[in-house]
């Protein structure tokens, strides 16, 4: 599976698999042996070890990050489904793009196609890409251009998300969906 360069081989693997599951590979570090050796892994506590406790605890995180945290937020929205799950994936740094294409070695540009000046993360294309500046300059308030700018991917994305003030969190979801 793997090419002589170390990276997935993708003109076998799209031979032989179906897209969607070349896809769930492509967010898969290939094997290295500066990664240690390939094994099966429990990723719920350090040891990779399975046990009850770490099941237990992973399950209670899951439910009071996943329905009581942000996606219960996102999922109150009175938008489509679609943009819900952009949204979900969004927060969680999961849409592909060049910086995680660069990352996964499926690509070796690394670069926003837009600017050219920085890396296409999400919270570039998002938030500080000039063209995204320039589309959230012609709807945010005086006090909200006092902040916006200045947080952290993960805390302007909440705070957004939970601003309901004049449906700011619905026009905030439906701009990240055209960005
Ligand atoms: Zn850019």
């Amino acid at each position: 599976m793997l090419a002589p360069s170390g990276d997935w081989d993708w003109v076998w693997l799209s031979q032989v698999l179906p897209l969607d599951i070349v896809d769930r590979i492509a967010s898969v570090l290939p094997p290295h042996a500066a990664l240690g050796r390939d094994r099966p892994a429990w990723r719920w506590n350090d040891s990779r070890e399975f046990s009850s406790s770490s099941t237990y605890m992973a399950l209670i995180s899951f439910n009071m990050v996943s329905v009581s945290g942000i996606w219960k937020c996102i999922w109150n929205l009175d938008i489509t489904p679609q943009i819900q799950t952009f949204l979900w994936l969004t927060r969680h740094e999961h849409l592909m793009n060049n910086f995680e294409c660069c990352r996964r070695h499926i690509s070796m540009n690394n670069l926003c196609p837009i600017c050219f000046h920085e890396e296409e993360d999400v919270n570039h294309v998002l938030q500080h890409c000039y063209r995204a500046r320039q589309v959230w300059l012609q709807v945010l308030s005086g006090v909200q251009l006092q902040y916006f700018f200045n947080n952290s991917f993960e805390d302007w994305f909440d705070a957004n998300i939970r601003n309901n003030v004049n449906h700011w969190n619905i026009l905030f979801a439906m701009i990240c969906w055209v960005l």
